[in-house]
């Protein structure tokens, strides 16, 4: 049965419904593999298209400076109610605009112009926000970067413990953008804690995996967590905060202050940083925080490894070699440091025929951040329609025929194009009529 999902659009702006029912088209028709994606779920959509975009809610619950918003505070309440149940944490803070601002909110809480941080260079799979040159945190601070073993593409904790003692940062962030293995937060919060440093998780990429228990749970072991709520997660494109309530470094760091470590990060994020909160988006946050504690969510997590595990041990039996041998979370890096074609052919000839990521340094790369030798590849959103292992053996395959056929791609791209459009049928794919 095909709903009319947009009959406002149609009738009397065409140009942007057009783009609209193509961009869904072509995620309906395509392998989404981005490691970052997802499909957001219907309850997630039907609340980002509502009225609650209209509303200006400046403040928190209970202490707003507009008139009007006594089932606005009602919706925050339940994003935070929801989520604080969901992962156990003691403060929660549903307001960020995206994961960026969030972990601005951290610095702009915790920090002083010019202070070092620890985090993990972006050419070697850190986020931008952890002290990246051309972000504001790489120039108001100093990053002291730490970064995983270019043989075995694995942080060695030793190491990390070495750099902290001798640059005694101020924080420590632990999560990257393209790490296929699990964090050790027990590790990092031991080092935190004996070099004095806030100890802050980003778990922007693997957030479900913690909450169907196949990752480490940082909440127990962190000053604060910081996460998107749109990736894996399957929320709006928005970002949330989790702390514990007191500051431990109080005495330390901010003896002039009267708050603690919950009100430091709530006013860093309004008024330090924003304006009035996304109403439609913290409504959308609550229906994935009640989505999430469904035993369907967790199987979901859980088959997203599987999945990965599964497409690395298909991808490795045709001869195609995973950086660090494999994976323990939702992503992989395809390792081409011995083809001439480099990560970036291989990105562009794969979204040719249909499957879509992106090119990505691997450790021990030679070639530039613009060329690179890897393929990043994520099973989030392919998981989330309700692929399984043997329907990632077909994936492999398909990527083994797109680097074989890598020098004549146009004579096998609209055949394989074919084949995965026709695949993608089989599956129901959330906000779309194709
Ligand atoms: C994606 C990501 C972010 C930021 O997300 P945006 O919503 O794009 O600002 C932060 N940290 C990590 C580790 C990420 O992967």
């Amino acid at each position: 049965m095909t709903v009319e999902r947009y009959p406002h659009l149609k009738a009397t702006d065409p140009e942007i419904y057009d783009l609209i029912q193509k961009q869904s088209k072509f995620e309906a028709s395509t392998l989404k593999m981005i490691a970052s994606e997802s499909y957001a779920i219907e309850n997630v959509l039907e609340a980002c298209g509502s009225t609650l975009t209209n509303k200006y809610a400046e403040g928190y619950p209970a202490a707003r400076y507009y008139e009007g918003n006594e089932y606005i505070d009602e919706i925050e309440n339940l994003a935070i109610s929801r989520g604080k149940e969901l992962f156990g944490c003691e403060h929660m803070n549903v307001q960020p605009y995206s994961g960026s601002p969030a972990n601005s909110a951290v610095y702009r809480a915790l920090l002083k112009y010019g202070d070092k941080i620890m985090g993990v260079p972006v050419s070697d799979g850190g986020h931008l926000t952890h002290g990246w040159k051309v972000s504001f945190s790489g120039q108001d601070f100093q990053q002291i970067p730490y970064r995983p073993n270019q043989e075995t593409g694995r942080l060695d904790m030793d190491e990390v413990r070495e750099i902290a003692k001798r640059e005694r940062p101020k924080l420590i962030w632990a999560g990257m953008s393209a790490y296929p293995f699990k964090l050790d937060y027990a590790a990092f919060a031991d080092i935190a804690q004996e070099v004095g440093a806030y100890l802050v998780a980003d778990i922007a990429h693997i957030n479900a995996l913690i909450i169907a228990g196949v990752h480490p749970d940082p909440v127990p072991y962190c000053d604060v967590v910081t996460s998107t709520a749109h990736k894996m997660l399957r929320g709006p494109r928005a970002g949330f905060l989790m702390s514990k309530i007191e500051d431990r470094y109080h005495e330390q760091y901010h003896p002039e202050s009267k708050w603690n470590l919950a009100q430091l990060l709530d006013r860093a994020v309004f008024p330090g940083l924003q304006g009035g909160p996304h109403m439609h988006a913290v409504a959308a946050m609550a229906c994935v925080f009640k989505y999430a504690q469904t035993p369907e969510y967790k199987e979901y997590g859980a088959q997203i490894v599987k999945n990965a595990q599964a497409l690395c041990a298909e991808l490795e039996a045709l001869g195609r070699p995973i950086a660090g041998g494999g994976t323990e979370t939702h992503l992989l890096l395809l390792d081409f440091r011995k083809e001439e074609f480099t990560g970036k052919d291989a990105a562009k000839a794969l979204a040719k025929c249909g499957i879509i990521a992106n090119f990505n340094m691997v450790p021990g790369d030679t070639r530039s951040p613009f060329k690179t030798s890897g393929v990043r590849l994520g099973t989030s959103a392919l998981t989330s329609v309700g692929m399984k292992e043997k329907d990632m053996k077909k994936v492999a395959e398909w990527i083994d025929r797109v680097c074989t056929h890598i020098n004549d791609i146009d004579s096998v791209a609209p055949q394989i194009r074919a084949e995965i459009a026709e695949f993608c049928s089989g599956f129901s794919f959330p906000g779309t009529n194709a």
